[in-house]
């Protein structure tokens, strides 16, 4: 069984993938609290399905492109067969981690997008820095920042380990009405970072407060 939050078609927000129609697959439950966490209600809300519920359900809206998330994803030992058999039904599957889970059963084929937490989130200590050597040229890394403490940790982050090299996107996300967008991106091109600056679009299109949508 799985604990699930939510599952819900929508427009993906986050990644490379920003933009393009999307079934979302929400676990629930989280070993985090990040400070700006906009999903807390997935920390304990969510209802038993049996793992053949959970893909008939992401499967009926005929959508090629599945993102599990959470909450933290990797806490439930089925989503590793729910990877498997979205894979096998020909799906593009994304898996949101936060970062601090070692990520080396996740299915080859999937499309992992891992968070590294910095410092104002207060779980940077929990970064499980080993999953930053074990990307693939597909995956994508996500930077959450609130300041300019934030920002040089990501910039030192990004050169130590080679991001722009070793994944396919290095995610810059300024915290939603915290840091001004604009104010990330001078210091971007300032630095001259081969890096994505990202705003979370689902929340320009819905409201920054919309659930399953
Ligand atoms: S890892 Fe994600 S779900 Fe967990 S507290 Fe942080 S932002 Fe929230």
């Amino acid at each position: 069984m799985l604990t699930v939050n939510e599952i819900f078609y929508s427009i993906q927000g986050e990644s490379t993938y920003a933009g393009r129609p999307c079934v979302l697959v929400r676990l629930s439950a989280c070993d985090l609290r990040c400070s700006w966490c906009d999903t807390p209600y997935a920390f304990y809300e969510g209802r038993k399905m049996s793992l053949d519920e959970v893909v008939k359900e992401a499967e009926s809206y005929s959508c090629p492109l599945v993102e599990i998330t959470g909450g933290e994803p990797l806490l439930q030992e089925e989503v590793y067969p729910l990877m498997d058999r979205l894979l096998a039904s020909g799906r593009t599957v994304l898996l949101e981690t936060g970062g601090h889970i070692d990520i080396s059963r996740v299915p080859a084929a999937v499309v992992k997008i891992v968070d590294v937490k910095c410092p104002g989130s207060g779980e940077s200590d929990r970064n499980h820095w080993e999953n930053l050597e074990r990307l693939q040229s597909h995956d994508q890394v996500k930077l959450v920042i609130r300041d300019r403490i934030d920002y040089e940790f990501a910039r030192t982050t990004l050169s130590r380990y080679r991001l722009d090299r070793t994944c396919e996107a290095v995610l810059f996300s300024p915290v939603h009405v915290v840091l001004d967008p604009k104010i990330l991106s001078e210091w971007v091109l300032q630095d001259r970072l081969p890096v994505r600056v990202q705003l979370q679009l689902h929340k320009y299109i819905w409201g920054p407060d919309a659930r399953g949508v």
